[in-house]
């Protein structure tokens, strides 16, 4: 066993402490059982993805798709319309009934005879000394101490001193979903996925959107996506492009943004969406000799170990390069094994990491960009095929939608695939299965069948327009 070298008064020492419930929660399986475990949760079992991410965010934009849907049906010939959209009715469907009793559950069954060797701390943690935390039960402050500790205490959303020094209230994902009634107006500071995400779902509920964003809209995109979905938002939201926030006051009609180039920007409801920070920093890290990058990110090996603090993990957000819940998952997964397997240690799997944006059109890409392609010295081809010239394409009557492939000439492997429009965050899995099992895309159109006239023909039509030698 390590003892931990440090000289504070510990309540209990653990085989094993957790900091945070997100992924960090799915470590103590059946494996775990003969060892005692301190889970800490400062707030809601479940963490981000769970209670303000991932998950509620898509419950909401299955409404906002189904409204714009709706809306545009005319094309179809269709006559329909939303006549009205009940959002308290929407946030008990999301809260009431689905999020807060699995958030609750998670909690009670880490708390039950279920997983007698856990312990619950329910309070905000920090490093006391080596693998040592004071935290605390209710009104109880408590120390202890752990042979390993998981940090997966995740992130947090960034607020910009403007908005902060302004003292104006301002909403973020933690509670922009829980609003008691629909705004009129909002205008939203950001312009990356969650903040494209929250404008999709309150511009087709019918509130106005106005956004304010430093540079362009999911700046990270290939090319040919980003400039299309730039152009597609311009058309449907008041996107300010290139402009900061310098000052914000509270007027009647709601919060006036006041910007760099002297004009001013109005909604009922600020949401801030302007990125997201690790939560290390509040952790006090160095009192536990662990190194960070930057003021929040711990900083692990390839396995997930600190790099400076023996015994101690991390994974998730507050470590990762990738701030997605798929990676958050696959990263515990590895630590989980690690854990349990010191002599066989496994890497944390970042190989090939798709992401989806879930606005409007819907967004998923895997790979290389076709800069990053060419930079890289890859003798490239590229095909970017049209939703529109597809027969699944015709049906919908998609105008906006692309599926663009990027391979290498010379093996026939795939380094790229970007989706936008329409089930973009499905049709993409096969593409992902290219990447994860190294296969040649000179093949993978001819020898398999492509349901006929189903959507994915986007993606066999793409492959079939990529050229090789
Ligand atoms: C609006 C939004 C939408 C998103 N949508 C997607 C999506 O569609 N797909 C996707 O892949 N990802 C999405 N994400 C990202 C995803 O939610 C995160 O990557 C993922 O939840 C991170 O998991 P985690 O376990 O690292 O951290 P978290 O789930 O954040 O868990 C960390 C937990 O630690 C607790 N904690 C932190 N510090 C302390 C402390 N000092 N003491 C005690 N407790 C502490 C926190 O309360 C929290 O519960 C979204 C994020 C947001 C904000």
């Amino acid at each position: 066993m390590n003892t931990p070298a440090s000289k504070t008064a510990v309540d209990r020492h653990y085989d094993l402490i957790i900091i945070g419930t997100g992924s960090g929660n799915s470590i103590p399986g059946p494996e775990f059982e003969d060892q005692s475990i301190a889970i800490i949760e400062e707030a809601s079992f479940g963490g981000t993805c769970l209670n303000v991410g991932c998950i509620p965010t898509k419950m909401y934009v299955h409404a906002a798709d189904v409204a714009l849907q709706t809306a545009e049906s005319g094309r179809l010939g269709l006559d329909a319309e939303v006549n009205s959209v009940d959002w308290p009715g929407m946030v008990s469907r999301v809260f009431e009934n689905r999020v807060d009793p699995i958030a609750t559950a998670g909690e009670e069954y880490r708390r039950g005879p279920q997983t007698p060797n856990i312990d619950v701390y329910d309070q905000h943690a920090v490093f006391v000394g080596e693998r040592t935390l004071r935290t605390g039960q209710g009104v109880h402050q408590r120390t202890i101490s752990g042979d390993q500790v998981v940090v997966a205490a995740g992130s947090r959303p960034v607020i910009p001193e403007a908005i902060a020094a302004s003292g104006v209230p301002y909403h973020t994902n933690e509670d922009i979903m829980r609003l008691p009634q629909l705004p009129k107006s909002l205008v939203i500071i950001g312009g990356g996925y969650i903040a494209m995400e929250f404008a999709h779902v309150f511009d087709a509920l019918g509130t106005d959107v106005t956004i304010i964003a430093r540079s362009t809209l999911l700046r990270n995109l290939d090319e040919d996506l980003h400039d299309r979905f730039n152009a597609l938002a311009a058309e449907r939201f008041d996107v300010r492009f290139g402009r900061t926030t310098m000052a914000a006051d509270q007027t009647e009609e709601g919060i006036t943004l006041r910007l760099d180039d002297g004009s001013t920007a109005t909604g009922e409801v600020l949401l801030v969406a302007a990125g997201r920070i690790p939560n290390g920093d509040l952790l006090d890290l160095p009192s536990g000799g662990i190194e960070t990058i930057g003021a929040g990110r711990l900083k692990v090996d390839q396995y997930g170990r600190s790099t400076s603090a023996p015994g101690v993990w991390a994974l998730g957000d507050v470590s990762s390069p990738y701030m997605l819940k798929h990676v958050a998952n696959a990263e515990m997964r590895a630590v989980r094994h690690n854990l349990l397997n010191p002599e066989k240690l496994q890497k944390m799997p970042h190989d090939h990491v798709p992401a989806a944006v879930f606005t409007h059109p819907q967004i998923a890409t895997v790979g290389m960009t076709e800069s990053q392609a060419r930079k890289h010295g890859h003798n490239v081809t590229v095909k970017v095929q049209d939703y529109g010239d597809v027969a699944f394409g015709w049906a919908m009557e998609d105008t906006t939608g692309i599926c663009k492939l990027i391979a290498d000439q010379d093996t026939g492997k795939l380094l790229g695939a970007h989706y936008m429009g329409p089930q973009a965050s499905t049709l993409i899995q096969q593409m992902i299965t290219v990447l994860a099992f190294d296969l040649d895309v000179r093949q993978f159109a001819a020898k398999q069948y492509w349901i006929h006239p189903a959507l994915p023909e986007v993606t066999e039509n793409a492959l079939l327009g990529l050229k090789f030698k």
